[in-house]
């Protein structure tokens, strides 16, 4: 292949990484379920997508200049309950790509079978080009514009890329100053402010718990496995804490700068500090640096892609050396790269089976500021495990049973959950 095609090649697949791949991984699905095509509309369209601008004066260079940013909340189902999904602020933010991630979302909710339907929203921003005076009022004027979506049996957002328990306190004041005190309107809070403890370390540590169960199925002991991560925020840093925890060998890391390796296994801790007193991995002393697509290509027993969409294209795909992939972030497999690594022999667990212990431990936060009562950090990991090992016991049964893989058996129960609400609700 010329460079100009595969250029052109990797280019088209990573464009259509979001709304196509997931259209390509539900029409396994859809077909099983015998959809027509009527049910098939109503399950994919969105139910309200909402664009606000937001003006605001930035600083620059000295110099005062307004800027307009533009924000993004997509509701794609409230069929089992309400609108749920994070917040991500991120300069690729755009309608289309909110749109699949909001469907995402109702898919995740679903197969975990917690009461939630699905949503996804955001703002095109680079936070890192902020002040935190700039940040907030950036957030707080997006909550005013957004508020009359959002609420506690409406749609309840929670963190995503480049945003935390500091964005969710101050949806939360904002939201707050003319609804009264509502802290189930956002999810993924500070545990001051009525926060899970947990919370923060949810989505990691579930991605953590899905690894050996799927290990087990493939008779790889976690305790000395190696294990490769890509992005190291909020997922892929608490899921390599609880992989070394556990005995695993965390060889290789990365943020957007690039990676580190060390054969040994990197000191996961000794790298969260660096990045907190650095701002990235960039000089960690304990390690090789690699860049991001080497990490990706590194042999390994596990790799995690815990960043963004559609970095596991089929131009790195022949690359890969692991025996299992674990989706940590969402949609991090094309479908052409995946329909290949699986033709390799190489196990994928889905996106939202993979990081849905994120969710879940929202759902036991939502649960919590409803009920004013505030659960034990023990019971919150065991109860979301039960519910990640529950869900994934019924995708593998229903994959070895019906000779399909992973995604589409875990697609076909959600889709089946979700179309039997609507039914049941009546058209
Ligand atoms: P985050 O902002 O905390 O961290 C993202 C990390 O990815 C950072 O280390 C960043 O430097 C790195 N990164 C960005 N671009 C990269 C690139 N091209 N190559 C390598 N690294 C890159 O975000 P997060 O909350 O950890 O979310 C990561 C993924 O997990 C996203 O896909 C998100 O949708 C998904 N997810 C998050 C949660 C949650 O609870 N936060 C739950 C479910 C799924």
């Amino acid at each position: 292949m010329t460079k100009a095609k595969k250029k052109k090649n990797m280019h088209e697949d990573i464009s259509c990484c979001c709304q196509n791949s997931q259209a390509h991984f539900l029409d396994g699905a859809m077909q099983r379920l015998d959809l027509d095509p009527a049910q098939k509309q109503l399950l994919l369209q969105s139910f309200r997508e909402v664009t606000v601008q937001i003006p605001l004066n930035v600083h620059s260079n000295g110099q005062k200049i307004l800027h307009t940013f533009t924000g993004y909340r997509v509701q794609h189902s409230h069929a089992r309950g309400p609108f749920k999904g994070g917040l991500r602020f991120h300069p690729d933010v755009q309608l289309d790509e909110m749109r699949a991630l909001a469907q995402l979302m109702t898919w995740k909710t679903a197969l975990v079978d917690i009461p939630f339907g699905g949503a996804k929203g955001g703002i095109a921003v680079d936070p890192a080009t902020l002040t935190e005076h700039e940040l907030e009022t950036l957030t707080r004027r997006f909550t005013q514009k957004m508020s009359p979506v959002l609420g506690v049996k409406e749609d309840i957002p929670a963190p995503d890329v480049n945003t935390g328990p500091r964005e969710m306190a101050w949806i939360f004041d904002e939201y707050s100053k003319s609804n009264g005190h509502i802290p189930g309107v956002v999810t993924g809070k500070p545990v001051e402010l009525g926060g899970l403890d947990g919370r923060l370390e949810a989505t990691g540590y579930g991605v953590a718990h899905v690894t050996e169960l799927a290990l087990d199925q493939l008779d790889i002991p976690l305790k000395g496995a190696r294990v490769v991560i890509q992005g190291f925020g909020n997922v892929g840093s608490h899921a390599a804490l609880r992989f070394q925890a556990m005995g695993a060998h965390v060889v290789a890391i990365s943020d957007m700068y690039g990676g580190l390796f060390n054969p040994q296994g990197i000191k996961i801790e000794s790298a969260i500090e660096h990045v907190a007193k650095t701002g990235s991995l960039n000089d960690f002393p304990g390690a090789e640096p690699v860049t991001n697509n080497e990490l990706l290509g590194l042999p390994c027993d596990v790799l995690v892609p815990a960043a963004l969409e559609g970095t596991i294209n089929c131009d790195i795909e022949p690359t890969i050396q692991a025996k299992l992939i674990i989706e940590a972030a969402n949609m991090p497999v094309t479908y052409m790269a995946d329909d290949k690594l699986r033709q390799r022999g190489i196990a994928i667990i889905p996106d939202i089976l993979a990081n849905a212990g994120g969710v879940i431990a929202s759902y036991f936060e939502w649960v919590q500021n409803i009920q004013r009562f505030a659960w034990e950090r023990d019971k919150v990991f065991a109860r979301m495990e039960a519910h990640l090992s529950r869900a994934y016991t019924e995708v593998h049964q229903l994959a070895e049973a019906a000779h399909v893989d992973l995604r589409t058996a875990a697609y076909e129960v959600a889709v089946r959950r979700v179309l039997r609400a609507v039914e049941l609700r009546g058209f």
